[in-house]
């Protein structure tokens, strides 16, 4: 029986339903707003003003943003820690920093006015996805200076719902507390919980049979074949939640039941497409880098962000009724690109290419070399128990046929390593996809 998700109103959510010209008027108002304090209190973003000749009374109409400079990620390196803050430090009540890969992290911060919003808007967001008072959420997300912990968690128990704060790791616990606490509801990254189906099914657990009927998962790229694989395993229906650190972390655009693209929180992130290369702005409906602009934020607003997440603008209103326009998945972000032999391989085509197969998992690393100055790509593969005690012959008719279909989808030869269940390495947030060893 297929477990259904109830549609409750949230009176929060009331938001999401506003006439258009009325959510427009709302972020003109908080637009100018933003763009003042900005100018007022960050230097970095008055200096950028100032050398275009601007001023904040210059913008008059939502399409006046794209006057503005945009802010990338270096802005907020360069100004590490505290150089972007827009409130003193005593209405400052709460600090995030992302896991920077080399050196510094990112440092970001909310007042308690920021904080509440961040909580309506993770409200609003578990109540598209269907979740109400009465849920029991167990938030696998990891608590820390990482935003998704503390995000979910306060916006669930805004809700309502009974909130386990588990964090990540310790996977069988996790199992054991899905079970035993009758959990209706998982918060983690989409890798993760494949982690735990796996896991799950070697300990005898069937998710299935379990009240658990609805996944938020997020902070990662991952592909509708992801969604199918994990929504059939666990039979529960798995929403792609949007956010990041650097705009509130977790909350600025979530799925609907209808799963159709995901429903920006326009009041608070005002949404652009702009193409990678130019900076140009592009149409609706076409696909190019989000950027977005906080209209809300008091500690830390950024105007024009380049996020790097490539989607597009999906034209045409949702069927649910929700007047917040939506945005195509996040299938790859313009930095996870690999160029290998001057071809361009994003890791979700990988992805999509096994999840099409049987008997192997959506378990995959990627590792690049360079032989004689040539890009070599090898990709390991886990395969399932069943497959790997199959025969020699078997393995190698599955290896040489992803490999075919590899280089039909990549438009390159690559070499497929099969390896036995459970020997790559699972990791409790992001997965690590890539080792690239060609610099190295
Ligand atoms: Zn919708």
């Amino acid at each position: 029986m297929p477990k259904v998700v109830e549609s409750v109103f949230q009176p929060a959510s009331a938001l999401d339903y506003l006439p258009r010209p009325e959510l427009e008027r709302l972020q003109l108002h908080r637009l100018r707003a933003v763009v003042k304090r900005a100018w007022d209190q960050v230097p970095l973003f008055r200096s950028r003003m100032e050398g275009r000749g601007l001023v904040p009374e210059d913008i008059r109409s939502l399409g006046d943003v794209s006057a503005l400079a945009f802010t990338v990620k270096a802005d907020l390196r360069d100004t590490y820690p505290f150089g972007l803050f827009a409130s003193p430090m005593q209405d400052i009540v709460r600090l995030h920093a992302s896991s920077g890969t080399t050196g510094k992290p990112i440092v970001v911060a909310y007042t308690r006015a920021d904080l509440e919003v961040w909580s309506s808007v993770m409200v609003r967001s578990f109540a598209a996805c269907g979740l109400h008072h009465g849920d029991i959420v167990q938030n696998a997300y990891g608590y820390g200076l990482f935003t998704g912990g503390l995000g979910a968690h306060y916006g669930a128990e805004s809700l309502g719902a009974t909130v386990i704060p588990i964090s990540g790791g310790n996977t069988d616990r996790q199992i054991m507390v899905m079970s035993d606490f009758k959990v209706t509801a998982v918060c983690c990254t989409p890798s993760y919980f494949l982690h735990l189906v796996d896991r799950a099914s070697e300990l005898g657990v069937d998710l299935r049979k379990l009240p658990v009927r609805a996944g938020v998962f997020g902070a990662e790229p991952w592909t509708e074949a992801m969604r199918r694989h994990i929504e059939e395993a666990a039979g529960i229906k798995a929403f792609d939640i949007y956010g990041l650190s650097e705009i509130i972390g977790p909350g600025v655009a979530i799925e609907c039941e209808r799963q159709d693209g995901l429903h920006i929180f326009e009041d608070h992130f005002y949404p652009e497409i702009v193409d990678p290369e130019t900076g140009q702005n592009l149409p609706e409906g076409e696909e190019g880098e989000l950027v977005l602009t906080t209209l809300s934020k008091q500690a830390m607003p950024l105007i024009r962000y380049r996020t790097r997440d490539i989607t597009a603008l999906v034209p045409g209103a949702c069927a649910c009724g929700r007047t917040l326009r939506r945005m195509r998945r996040i299938g790859r972000r313009s930095d996870d690109m690999l160029i290998v032999r001057g071809v361009n391989v994003f890791p979700s085509q990988i992805e999509t290419v096994l999840l099409e197969f049987e008997g192997t998992l959506p378990h995959y690393q990627i590792i690049l070399t360079r032989e004689h100055g040539l890009d070599q790509m090898e990709i390991q593969v886990e395969v399932t128990a069943h497959m790997f005690s199959d025969t020699v012959g078997a393995l190698e008719s599955l290896q040489d046929k992803l490999a075919e279909a590899m280089e039909r989808v990549l438009q390159i030869r690559v070499q497929i390593v099969l390896v036995e269940p459970r020997t790559l390495q699972r990791s409790e947030g992001k997965a690590r996809r890539v080792v690239d060893r060609r610099l190295s």
